[in-house]
């Protein structure tokens, strides 16, 4: 048996009753969402993403689809199989398609990886990085920052690496490149004042 479709393991697919269109939208979607220009919220500390039904339909003409209901179809399944979860939110909304700004009024519906079936499934693969994808205040509120902070504090013995103050320390990012897998190179401890100077050299 071929180990591997569409850089899923082929046993897990099977498994959960997924055949080889399920493959490709599961890849494009994910594909789409580590690009991070899908229409994303969050919701209870989980990224949901909305996805354009019709772009499925226009970027895969392989699977000879032409019907969002279709689409949808496969949508429900994957949440019935508890691969995705859903989320439906009513009011208006914004998004970007082709590079234009579109708003929508209604109710839509939202999806969420279920992070542990697709680690199954992408088994030996590095699992989508939700990390990367947070906005910058929402990334700081997470358990992985909180516990990255705390390394390069001991590792500076809580003191600011210009001028020595042990008040008010803030880790600051030389480069936010690895954001959510950061090296401790790219980190830094500093003072709140030395901080603001670097802030407002760097502009940002
Ligand atoms: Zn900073
Ligand atoms: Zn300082």
């Amino acid at each position: 048996m071929k180990y591997t479709i569409e850089g899923f393991q082929q046993e897990v697919l099977v498994q959960y009753g997924l055949d080889s269109v399920d493959a490709i939208i599961l890849r494009y979607i994910i594909d789409f969402f580590n690009t991070g220009k899908m229409n994303h919220k969050i919701i209870d500390n989980r990224i949901y993403f909305w996805v354009l039904y019709d772009s499925i339909i226009n970027d895969l003409p392989i699977l000879r689809i032409k019907s969002k209901i279709v689409i949808a179809r496969r949508f429900n399944k994957y949440v019935g199989r508890g691969l995705l979860k859903k989320n439906t939110i009513k009011g208006i909304d914004y998004y970007f398609n082709n590079n234009s700004e579109f708003s929508r009024r209604g109710s839509y519906t939202y999806f969420s990886f279920n992070k542990s079936i697709f680690q199954e499934l992408e088994k030996n693969k590095k699992n989508t990085n939700e990390l990367k994808l947070l906005k910058y205040n929402d990334y700081l509120k997470t358990a992985h920052w909180k516990k990255i902070k705390k390394q390069i504090r001991k590792k500076y013995n809580n003191q600011c690496q210009i001028c020595n103050s042990k008040n008010k320390l803030n880790v600051h990012h030389k480069t936010y490149e690895r954001k959510g897998e950061e090296l401790e190179e790219d980190l830094i401890l500093l003072c709140q004042s030395c901080h603001k100077k670097f802030h407002t050299i760097l502009e940002d």
